[in-house]
């Protein structure tokens, strides 16, 4: 259908595409159009929902973002916080990284355009925090101007409407041919509109797992329509590790000793109860210190979390502060003891957990 060199059918093609595309825009505009981060919107919310989402589900980030921005309602205000006080406010968002990245990149856009984020693909990715995906998205959804954020939504919709391939690899050439396709035949729609539509499209009705084409505003022309579901193509699973830790719980009054994650560990900026690793099946682990004592962990109360690819199970351990000191203390760890309210104080979830079902 697209290959077709006839100008007039090329031109009706074209028309076709853009019709069909359109139904799109108005399928997710009826659909989605609530979603807080599409209400009241800048190019400074834009910087904040795109951070949120791009790894952490919608129904996740619906339930922290707007209480992000009534914290942080403007882009100065986002700068001059502390990063702890910004981890604090992402907890429930997992993959801290991204609020480190998103505090960087306020600093930048404050130092450099005076808290303005230029639209300019070349200005943007200058920025700290800024790679060329969220340049993109801040172009087309934040400004609505044309350009395509190809995550890896827009980029099997995209693939699958126009080339019939179900699971495409995201790289430097499939980003240039589906930007060529959005050049020939949807530009003339809001970038904007259109971005957020194919993500809604990615998420709902046309997934990696699934496709749902009976109900799909695209199914005329998509070339993936009538394929028969092949899925196989999915990541071969990663390896998984079993890990035991012990959370080490010591309360002085209504405070609770609390080590804090650095540069280049495991939650990094959070802090968490004092933790050792009793037993790993990964024997290059080296996130934590070794558990000194010879006492049986197993018989502790215990829950389990995981990280990555770690399945974690968590044994608690009570003791008083002196036996902290005889035990596990050593000069070279900074302790710190921290309010036991602890959602002010940045404590990673499981720490949370073991504090909670140790003091019941
Ligand atoms: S018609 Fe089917 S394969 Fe094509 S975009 Fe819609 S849901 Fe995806």
């Amino acid at each position: 259908m697209y290959g077709q060199t006839n100008d007039r059918q090329v031109q009706l093609v074209g028309m076709q595409v853009e019709e069909e595309f359109k139904q799109l825009l108005d399928w997710s505009q009826s659909r989605f159009a609530q979603l807080p981060w599409r209400i009241d919107r800048t190019s400074y919310s834009t910087l904040v929902s795109e951070l949120m989402l791009q790894q952490t589900t919608v129904a996740t980030v619906i339930g922290h973002y707007s209480k992000f921005l009534q914290k942080y309602p403007t882009i100065h205000d986002l700068a001059r916080a502390s990063e702890e006080d910004i981890l604090i406010a992402w907890k429930g968002l997992g993959y801290y990284r991204r609020a480190r990245l998103l505090h960087r990149a306020a600093r930048d856009f404050v130092k450099t355009f005076s808290g303005a984020i230029p639209t300019e693909l070349d200005q943007l990715v200058e920025i700290a925090g800024i790679g060329e995906y969220t340049a993109s998205a801040l172009r087309s959804i934040g400004h609505d101007l044309p350009a395509l954020a190809v995550d890896a939504n827009v980029a099997r919709v995209l693939s699958r409407y126009h080339s019939g391939i179900l699971n495409p690899t995201i790289n430097r050439d499939l980003r240039e041919t589906l930007y060529k396709f959005y050049q020939g035949y949807l530009s003339g729609l809001s970038s904007r509109a259109l971005n957020e539509a194919l993500m809604d499209l990615g998420r709902t009705l046309c997934t990696a797992h699934k496709k749902l084409c009976e109900e799909c505003p695209l199914k005329a022309n998509c070339r993936a329509q009538l394929l028969p579901d092949d899925f196989s193509m999915k990541k071969p699973s990663q390896e998984k590790f079993n890990l035991h830790l012990v959370r080490v719980l010591v309360v002085r009054g209504n405070k609770i000793l609390t080590i804090k994650r650095t540069l280049g560990q495991w939650l990094e900026g959070q802090r968490e109860l004092p933790s050792f690793l009793a037993m790993s099946d990964d024997k290059k682990l080296k996130q934590y210190p070794k558990w000194p004592m010879k006492s049986d962990y197993k018989k502790w109360p215990c829950f389990s979390t995981s990280i990555t690819k770690y399945r974690i199970k968590n044994y608690i351990f009570r003791c008083t502060w002196q036996e902290y000191q005889q035990i596990f203390m050593k000069p070279s760890v900074k302790l710190e003891w921290v309010d036991r309210q602890v959602e002010k104080s940045n404590l990673s979830t499981a720490s949370i957990k073991a504090s909670s079902i140790s003091c019941r």
